[in-house]
């Protein structure tokens, strides 16, 4: 039988219970990783992706926290580490999205986002990387957005955070290449979850409009890049690099 991918392997996901952290989650698991799954509010959902987790044959722990929030990750990551014993990978996926025009924008708006979009990655980061270190071996995958490198109307937190998770990633990546560890992220195009179901009719028409495949991309088209960087031997190599899941250049433009 052909060897699974992440056979063996342990991972915690940030915002795990609904979206692309749920697709990750569960083609992780398809591929032999145990998961951790992280979510915020929604309890039942991620309690069902545990149980189908837990179909391939994986160990699936669910932990409640707000990434956002120092104690709760702190919190999550031990929990995460007493349970697995270490962990293998980490993907920070966990996000939010409000839009507003700068000129218009309060400060708590963007508050919030930079601490649930950035300051969320560094948390995580912070308190999984000392046992990483220590096994000399990591996989760090951090889900950005091609809006941080592109910036988007009333969308300046979101982009400002998506860019600092980016450089914050780069900057990792040259850190932690001595411990055997990699750094990288996601930047996805426009995906069918909740959070572009929020957006209205004629931004989604705005949005299709600018796409060179005019269609929203789908999580399972997400998924199988997460699970390329956490395998070995396949994602070994890559780090500091910020894969573009699907370009958001008009198909005139060539830059
Ligand atoms: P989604 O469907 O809205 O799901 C968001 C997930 O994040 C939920 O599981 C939610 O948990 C969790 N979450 C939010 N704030 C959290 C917090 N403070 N602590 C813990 N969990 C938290 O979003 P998505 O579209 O899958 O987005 C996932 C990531 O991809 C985000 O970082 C987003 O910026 C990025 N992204 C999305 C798109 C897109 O078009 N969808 C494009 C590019 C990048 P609960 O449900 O439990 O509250």
């Amino acid at each position: 039988m052909k060897r699974k991918k992440l056979e063996g392997k342990t991972a915690l996901i940030t915002g795990a219970s609904r979206g692309i952290g749920r697709a990750i989650t569960y083609a992780f698991a398809e591929e032999g990783a145990n998961v951790c799954i992280n979510y915020l509010r929604s309890e039942e959902a991620a309690e069902t992706l545990a149980n189908a987790c837990r179909h391939f044959g994986v160990r699936a722990l669910v932990i409640q926290g707000d990434v956002s929030k120092e104690k709760d990750t702190r919190g999550l990551v031990e929990q995460a580490l007493r349970e697995f014993g270490h962990l293998d990978v980490l993907v920070n996926n966990a996000g939010i999205n409000t839009m507003s025009f700068v000129e218009n924008m309060s400060v708590q708006m963007w508050d919030e986002m930079i601490a649930s979009d950035l300051r969320s990655v560094f948390l995580c980061t912070r308190f999984v990387l000392p046992s990483m270190i220590q096994r000399r071996y990591g996989r760090i995958i951090n889900v950005a957005s091609q809006l941080g490198q592109k910036g988007a109307v009333e969308m300046a937190h979101y982009c400002a955070a998506k860019a600092g998770v980016i450089g914050f990633t780069r900057s990792l990546a040259r850190e932690v290449g001595q411990y055997g560890i990699t750094a990288n992220c996601i930047a996805p195009g426009p995906i069918e979850t909740d959070m572009l179901a929020a957006e209205s009719e004629e931004w989604k028409k705005n949005k299709l409009a600018e796409l060179p495949i005019p269609r929203f991309g789908s999580v399972k088209e997400v998924a199988p890049t997460a699970v390329l960087l956490a395998a070995d031997p396949d994602g070994a190599i890559y780090t500091g690099q910020t894969p573009v899941s699907y370009t958001h250049l008009r198909a005139h433009e060539t830059t």
